[in-house]
């Protein structure tokens, strides 16, 4: 699929945010309808999910469905590209009904970050794509408060409790370790 430029304000400040890690996908071809926008309050948390598609393009094109009514911020594949399709700005939906931390409603105040993998408890999550999604998440904090107890899978936060199971077989210690041995000079 042909992956189209974009030249909004938006789209400047997230390629400045992140020049090398994502390429950003048109905004109008992610689906996030305008009322929920409002109600975006910041970015305290993310939330990590498995695709179930075979691929990155299809996973994206699952994005571009108007009626699927599933947006994430960005789409991580297993080579380890990063595509982004929500700006920072905005809510995505991406957790559905969700708690934590005694908060509800987590699409509110988190980055929906989409791992492509079938969720099968089998698909692999390669190397390349632990690495790209720590880098990413490392990036996120040199801007936004987010602990390591606020990285957390979607089946932790999907209400009522086994509603959602994925990211099924991410390694999250892995994850927390490959983050804290990053520092802004590894990303130069
Ligand atoms: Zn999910």
């Amino acid at each position: 699929m042909t992956i189209v430029g974009y030249s909004s304000k938006i789209c400047k400040r997230q390629r400045r945010f992140a020049p090398t890690l994502a390429t950003f996908i048109p905004e109008q071809v992610a689906t996030f309808p305008p009322e929920c926008m409002a109600t975006f309050s910041g970015i305290r948390s993310v939330v990590l999910h498995a695709s179930t598609q075979y691929t990155l393009d299809a996973t994206i094109r699952v994005f571009q469905y108007p009626t699927s009514l599933v947006s994430a911020h960005f789409i991580v594949g297993k080579e380890g590209r990063v595509f982004q399709t929500v700006p920072l700005e905005r809510r995505a939906w991406h957790a559905g009904t969700s708690q934590l931390d005694g908060e509800t409603d987590v699409n509110n105040f988190s980055v929906g970050i989409e791992l492509v993998n079938l969720n099968d408890g089998i698909d692999p999550y390669p190397d390349l794509q632990y690495e790209a999604v720590a880098r990413l998440i490392f990036q996120l904090r040199q801007r936004y408060q987010i602990p390591d107890g606020r990285i957390v899978s979607h089946g932790q936060i999907a209400l009522p409790p086994g509603r959602k199971s994925d990211p099924i077989g991410f390694d999250f210690e892995r994850l927390y370790m490959l983050l804290n041995s990053f520092s802004v000079a590894t990303l130069r």
